[in-house]
């Protein structure tokens, strides 16, 4: 997955820690076997070049979790879609970057999106409708990974873990004891600037701090925008806390798209998931969050709010937002 793994795990003895690590870095190379859009021996490679207009059968492993990021599109308005293959190539995301002329980007945005290609979650099939259109499994792979490496941890009995996959953790533990982590700065990586106590959740951050491309001195990042084509504008970090990391993953993806304020509000109607967005502007940082998410906070980053508001009002961060 072109990244790093960490993996800490606490076992009552040293051969049964040893042998939990190992099973969650064989968990997640088995996900990069499979998920792989770089690797030509992948099955998602096989999905991601079968024959233009003929349903194809990937396992049903994968065939469910393509349906999951399907989903992830549906209710995130397109603002998630792995279907950006096409995107991805007409700005040469995988190379030193190009700004597309308006007729391939009019193909490319053709090529991409939930036209181009269809995934049938009843049959488990999935049809190319463009030759140019391909599934980036970017935006929810490492979420697929944790999750069956966090599943492999319940089963073996292990209470207490910490996966990083990339950046994406998972926390394994209890509330009595939780895992302290740190939300960084979304242009200043070392600087943390939000701190987390988690347990039986996934953490994970979209931004486009660590990877962009730059066109004629204009930095841009890796996160598209499917609606309309164009790589999302540079405004900072969202961060999604869920159970499932699977969501997690697909849904700081789409919350990027959707930029802090939409995103918002979009994040505030779902069950289940909290999300911290940082934004700086100016070089000025503001954070808001989702009333669900203080439950994560250690310090809720008060002086980080867009306004100063009193202490009853913290919760309503997103409300004085929203107002401004
Ligand atoms: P993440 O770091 O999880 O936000 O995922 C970003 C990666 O997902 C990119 O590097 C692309 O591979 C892919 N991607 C880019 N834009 C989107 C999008 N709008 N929806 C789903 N995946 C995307
Ligand atoms: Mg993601």
């Amino acid at each position: 997955m072109g990244t790093r793994l960490g993996v800490v795990v606490e076992a009552s003895s040293t051969a049964g820690a040893g042998e939990a690590a190992e099973n969650v870095m064989l968990e997640v190379e088995r996900f990069e076997r499979m998920l792989s859009t770089w690797d030509p021996e992948s099955e998602m490679h096989a999905v991601n070049t079968a024959a233009v207009g003929s349903p194809f059968w990937p396992g049903s492993e994968l065939a469910l979790l393509l349906a999951e990021a399907d989903r992830y599109s549906r209710i995130s308005g397109g603002a998630f879609d792995a279907r950006v293959g096409a995107l991805v190539d007409a700005w040469d995301m995988r190379g030193s970057g190009v700004v597309p002329t308006p007729d391939m980007l009019t193909r490319a945005l053709n090529a991409a999106g939930s036209g181009s290609i269809s995934v049938d979650e009843h049959t488990g099939t999935v049809v190319r409708h463009d030759a140019a259109a391909w599934m980036d499994t970017g935006g929810f792979g490492k979420g697929a990974a944790l999750r069956s490496a966090a599943q492999g941890l319940e089963l073996a009995h292990v209470d207490r873990a910490l996966i990083d996959l990339g950046g994406q953790l998972w926390a394994q533990g209890s509330a009595d004891e939780p895992w302290r982590v740190s939300v960084a700065h979304p242009t200043k990586r070392r600087q943390p600037v939000v701190h987390l106590e988690i347990h039986g959740v996934s953490v994970a951050t979209s931004g486009t701090s660590e990877r962009f491309i730059e066109i004629d001195g204009v930095r841009r990042g890796h996160i598209l925008d499917p609606r309309t084509g164009q790589p999302s504008r540079a405004w900072g970090s969202v961060t999604v806390v869920s159970a499932d990391p699977v969501e997690a993953d697909a849904v700081a993806t789409a919350l990027y798209v959707m930029g802090p304020q939409v995103g918002l509000a979009w994040a505030e109607r779902q069950d289940g998931l909290h999300a911290l967005f940082l934004q700086v502007e100016d070089g000025e940082l503001t954070a808001s969050w989702t009333p669900g998410m203080e439950q994560w906070l250690t310090d809720p980053p008060e002086s980080l709010a867009p306004e100063h508001q009193s202490p009853g009002h913290r919760t309503h961060t997103h409300e004085s937002r929203n107002h401004q």
